[in-house]
């Protein structure tokens, strides 16, 4: 970055900071993630300089004919690894992908329901201070007291009593399979569309790890930063039926010129995620989920639901007299980065919570097995149950940084 360092020295040497922090702590929210090198060459590239309002062939700018093969290739990689109908590569984001189909298919007022967001919902799902619940009713469910996962039977008569216009399966912090088949069958019943939100989940949807709802929802949308793997950005899949109307709410509805660099590197993305080793990757995270869910019961600790099924762990940490905004920080201060997480029923509020939430894709991106997560889970425990011990999140600390440097990711 030597053009950079020259400019502005001072931009120049927060991302020298933000590049230590990344390689020697543990990053461990579970939205997030370590892109390749690949996809951060391709948006890091001249593509950024183009502006493409429009689609592949049909654009209100002239010069498009580079950026119109990196769209159309990411469109086809995209449905050929969901094996959907059609695509749209340009939303910004995972919240834009699902204004979008908002806007498609709903009036203002009309019913939504999607998961609370207090059990693991998402902001875009019909948060108050959120676009979709100002311009929408929303109506939730949530998971079941007793088993902490998601009751269908109880969805179902909500949806049967609510009548909403759309349900919304998919969630931010969640641990557990999602059957789309019963949302299918529930969405059939109330004859309402049904949008699944797979932006966690997408890398495991692709991976064949977790079930995929393109046989059952109407429209489908995700993330590709998160388990995925890409750059930061939002993607729609849909029947071919809804391809042209998605299209023209997301340009010129809602968005203005796409991003071509990131459209390019979600084709970069798309195209690793094809690969058979992103596979044992995905299979990876999910085995490294489990070990943490595993080592955290050995020690005492609540999870909740009692484990997981995929890239995320849920942990109760008032069981252990802590809030998770204290156990944040304890095990920030080791070098180990995860969130505070509001759990099912939490009595706290979500500034403070009674949960973190533990994530493994970037962690297991760098290399990390059983063996090393074992040994981090372990760490974390002890943190968190001697939060009076400082000398051992030094040590945790040291040995954190050991760890990265035996498994590094910039410095190759
Ligand atoms: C992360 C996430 C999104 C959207 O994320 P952006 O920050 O808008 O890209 C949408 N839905 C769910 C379920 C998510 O977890």
């Amino acid at each position: 970055m030597s053009f950079l360092k020259e400019i502005d020295p001072e931009i120049y040497e927060l991302i020298e900071g933000e590049t230590e922090r990344q390689e020697y702590q543990l990053e461990m929210i579970a939205s997030e993630n370590l892109a390749s090198r690949a996809v951060m060459e391709a948006e890091g590239s001249p593509l950024m300089n183009k502006y493409a309002e429009g689609y592949p062939k049909a654009r209100y700018y002239g010069g498009c004919e580079f950026v119109d093969e990196v769209e159309r290739i990411a469109i086809e990689r995209l449905k050929l690894l969901f094996g959907a109908e059609y695509a749209n590569v340009q939303p910004h984001s995972g919240t834009q992908a699902n204004m979008a189909v908002f806007f498609a298919i709903l009036n203002p007022g009309d019913t939504i329901l999607s998961m609370n967001l207090s059990h693991g919902g998402h902001l875009s799902h019909g948060a108050p201070v959120n676009f979709s619940g100002k311009f929408y009713k929303i109506v939730h469910y949530g998971v079941s007291r007793e088993t902490e996962r998601l009751d269908y039977e109880e969805i179902r008569k909500i949806a049967l009593s609510e009548r909403p216009k759309l349900i919304i399966a998919g969630a931010s912090a969640y641990p557990r399979t999602i059957d789309f088949e019963a949302f299918y069958q529930i969405a059939q019943e109330v004859r309402a569309f049904l949008m699944v939100d797979m932006a966690h989940i997408a890398g495991l949807v692709a991976a064949g790890i977790h079930p995929s709802p393109i046989p059952y929802a109407d429209f489908v949308t995700s993330t590709t930063h998160k388990t995925l793997r890409g750059p930061r950005g939002g993607f729609i899949l849909c029947k071919e039926k809804w391809g042209k109307l998605i299209d023209k709410v997301v340009f010129p509805g809602m968005q203005g010129g796409p991003h071509m660099n990131i459209i390019a590197a979600k084709a970069v993305c798309f195209q690793e995620a094809l690969l058979p080793e992103f596979k044992s990757y995905q299979q990876q995270i999910v085995k490294n989920a489990q070990v943490i869910a595993k080592v955290f019961k050995e020690e005492g600790f609540r999870v909740v639901s009692g484990g997981t099924d995929n890239h995320l762990v849920l942990i109760d940490v008032s069981s252990k007299g802590l809030t998770g905004a204290q156990a944040e920080i304890l095990l920030e201060e080791a070098g180990i980065t995860v969130n505070k997480n509001a759990i099912p029923f939490d009595p706290l509020p979500p500034k403070i919570t009674s949960g973190i939430r533990i994530g493994t894709p970037a962690i297991t991106t760098r290399g990390l097995k059983e063996k090393e997560v074992e040994e981090v889970a372990h760490w974390m425990c002890e943190i968190l149950k001697n939060p009076e011990n400082e000398a051992l999140r030094k040590d945790v600390r040291k040995k954190v940084r050991e760890l990265c440097e035996r498994f590094p990711f910039y410095k190759r």
